[in-house]
């Protein structure tokens, strides 16, 4: 029987950690008492601790099952480096290197095996399974098995059969960063959990400094750019809304001397996987790519991530946002949006219909389901309240409500954070853009009011353009010729600059107010909410956001955010001497140039993180590498000397107090 003690002392041998993390500790408890387990943490929170740590301790084999086929030999690698045995079987295997992996497994010479769910139903898999003693059956991303989710992948309906195959059950766990109680009952259902201890982390992440900055869209890839050229060294994910947008942006970047790639479904698959490893190994330093990339991605070494359009949901956002920082060292999530983000995204959902397993009654649901996802993502570009705890609550909510055993109807209402009203900012987080910024909020009640008696005056027969021109009084003379100065509403706005009165329109397009056709020519009409424009109380507001010390280049001349902020900067910045952040240069170039002998990511070698502690504590000695975060013994013995041979050199010559390469001395 093994204990917990065991555990950690696991913990510490192969993965170099001192400590579990919260949440950690009592999901690999319950594994290891035989328990069925649900582990719902946000991504780069450490699931995968939770099952490779029994799998270590445990007699038989564990299965880890994982949606993502391309990024097992990663999984592996990382494994293997931390001597534990582990392998994987896929279709990117020939037979021969399958029947391999599966004869190893069955021998007990993998303690892991990674598979996808396709392969549960393969014959031969089923035949390994029988006769293997499997004491652990993981399920990674385990929301893949909910409808209800944005990743639904058939395939995970079939894992609850082929438990229910197995001649001896094994401990299920499975583990998922989607908080929506839906989905998790789903997860229970689906898979058959028995009595599953269900563990919820707390999904704040304090090393991630989040930002939201509203921008035109025509100004978004030059902040990109900008960002990209004055982070050189750092590892970015961008993500676009498009595939044609993520492959102007790569260019973009190229262009401008950043090493990027796009990444999207519609590329073939060599490409693809070329593209993801070639950032993965820190060979190009940017990806752009849609939604598709990432899933699963373990690079801990991702310094930020943009998103340059407003994703369909704060689980989708949280998610793929999270992947900046695994390590657990400060990175930046940026929010790029604007109000027709909105509309578009709008329009996408009206557009989706759903998939064809589901009736005509559950494919609205869903849809209803997901324009409530939607608002909650919008709200969280309009509050001016912290973002972090803005997320908190509405991951917290949904925890409570899932801890006193609400209906799913009563949870629905509950939910939904207010969205468009400004949620006060009493923490203070000084890790998000809102919480070192100021806003002044403007009442445009007249310019909305303004905008509606136009769009009604022109019959909803124009664009935004148009309606802005009419309002201001151009001179233009193709409104002249129109006839467009007899309008009643002509110069009504004549105070207010154009770029005001499109702010507002926009905002009103995204609030219901107005409605802005699809095609060439959008045309501006009213939308449901239109007739309240005209009531009596009718007041409407826009915010003012006022960031500190904007040095650089303002753009659109609107939007005070700048990619010189400074002050942002300074807040998600390394408190790092220079002399330190040489040495990091240093051990980072060891850590590339021994990547690359071994064909593993550098990622795999040493995080960022653990190469921060060597520059902290210098070590001299084996005792003191192994107090560096992230060293266990096999990691000491295969890269100890070559990373301590680096640092006595630098020491030696920058005359560098050698007496700081204890195990007690900086604790
Ligand atoms: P998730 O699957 O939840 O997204 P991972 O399992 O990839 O997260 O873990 C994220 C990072 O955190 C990894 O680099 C992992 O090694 C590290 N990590 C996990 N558990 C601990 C721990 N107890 N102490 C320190 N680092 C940890």
């Amino acid at each position: 029987m093994v204990d917990i003690q065991d555990a950690g002392q696991a913990l510490k041998r192969y993965f170099g950690y001192e400590s579990f993390r919260p949440g950690q500790e009592d999901l690999v408890k319950a594994i290891l008492n035989g328990q069925d387990c649900l582990g719902v943490m946000p991504t780069g929170a450490g699931k995968s601790i939770c099952y490779q740590i029994p799998a270590t301790l445990l007699d038989g084999l564990t299965i880890v099952i994982s949606p993502l086929v391309s990024l097992m030999k990663d999984q592996v690698d990382g494994l293997e480096d931390a001597g534990i045995q582990a392998s994987f079987v896929n279709s990117t295997q020939d037979m021969d290197e399958q029947s391999l992996a599966l004869a190893q497994a069955a021998q007990g010479r993998s303690k892991i095996l990674y598979v996808a769910p396709e392969r549960l139903d393969a014959p031969r898999f089923r035949e390994f399974a029988q006769h293997t003693k499997i004491s652990l059956l993981a399920v990674d991303e385990a929301h893949c098995v909910s409808q209800w989710g944005q990743d639904f992948r058939p395939a995970y309906l079939g894992i609850g059969d082929f438990i229910r195959f197995l001649p001896n059950r094994p401990t299920v766990a499975a583990f998922t960063a989607t908080a929506t109680e839906k989905v998790r009952r789903d997860i229970v259902y689906m898979l058959g959990l028995d009595d599953p201890y269900v563990a919820v982390t707390g999904f704040d992440r304090p090393n991630l400094f989040f930002d939201v900055i509203k921008l035109e869209s025509k100004y978004k890839n030059r902040w990109v750019v900008q960002y990209a050229l004055k982070h050189g060294e750092d590892s970015g994910i961008v993500y676009c809304a498009t595939r044609k947008e993520t492959e102007a942006l790569a260019d973009d970047l190229t262009k401008a001397g950043v090493s990027a790639v796009s990444y999207h479904a519609g590329m073939d698959a060599q490409d693809r996987e070329q593209a993801q490893r070639d950032f993965v190994n820190d060979k190009v330093q940017v990806v752009v790519a849609t939604n598709a990339f990432g899933m699963g991605i373990d690079k801990s070494n991702v310094r930020y991530v943009i998103h340059h359009n407003m994703p369909e949901s704060i689980e989708a956002y949280y998610q793929e946002a999270g992947r900046a920082g695994r390590d657990g060292e400060p990175a930046r999530c940026s929010l790029l949006w604007n109000e027709s983000d909105i509309v578009t995204r709008r329009r996408l959902l009206d557009m989706d219909n759903g998939n064809d397993r589901l009736t005509g009654d559950q494919t609205e649901a869903v849809r209803a389901e997901h324009r409530r996802l939607l608002n909650v993502m919008i709200g969280y570009c309009r509050t001016t309240g912290c973002l972090h705890q803005y997320m908190l609550r509405y991951f917290g909510e949904e925890m409570d409500q899932a801890a006193a055993g609400l209906s799913p109807a009563e949870a629905d209402k509950g939910n939904s954070v207010p969205v468009g009203h400004p949620d006060t900012c009493s923490g203070g987080c000084q890790n998000c853009s809102n919480c070192l910024s100021t806003f002044t909020t403007i009442d445009v009640s007249d310019v909305a009011r303004a905008i509606s008696r136009c769009v009604h005056d022109v019959n909803q027969g124009f664009g935004s353009g148009k309606i802005a021109q009419i309002l201001r009084g151009s001179r233009s003379q193709d409104l002249l010729r129109r006839g467009l100065d007899r309008c009643p509403s002509y110069g009504a706005l004549d105070q207010v600059p154009e770029a005001r009165i499109r702010d507002v329109l926009n905002q009103m397009a995204s609030d219901g107010y107005l409605y802005i056709t699809e095609g060439r020519l959008p045309m501006v009409h009213f939308g449901p909410k239109a007739a309240q424009t005209v009531s009596p109380d009718f007041h409407y507001e826009i915010k003012r956001t006022e960031r500190p010390r904007a040095s650089g280049k303002v753009y659109g001349g609107r939007s005070s955010s700048t990619v010189d902020d400074d002050g942002l900067d300074q807040a998600a910045a390394n408190d790092a001497s220079p002399e330190d952040e040489e040495l990091f240069q240093k051990l980072r170039d060891l850590r590339t140039s021994i990547a690359r002998k071994i064909g593993k990511p550098p990622y795999i070698v040493f995080s960022d993180k653990a190469l921060r502690d060597m520059c902290r504590l210098r070590p001299a000695d084996d005792a003191t590498f192994l107090a560096v975060n992230g060293v266990g013994q096999h990691k000491l013995e295969q890269y100890g000397p070559q990373f301590m041979g680096v640092i006595s050199e630098f020491s030696a010559r920058g005359g560098v107090d050698v007496v700081r390469g204890t195990a007690e001395s900086d604790r």
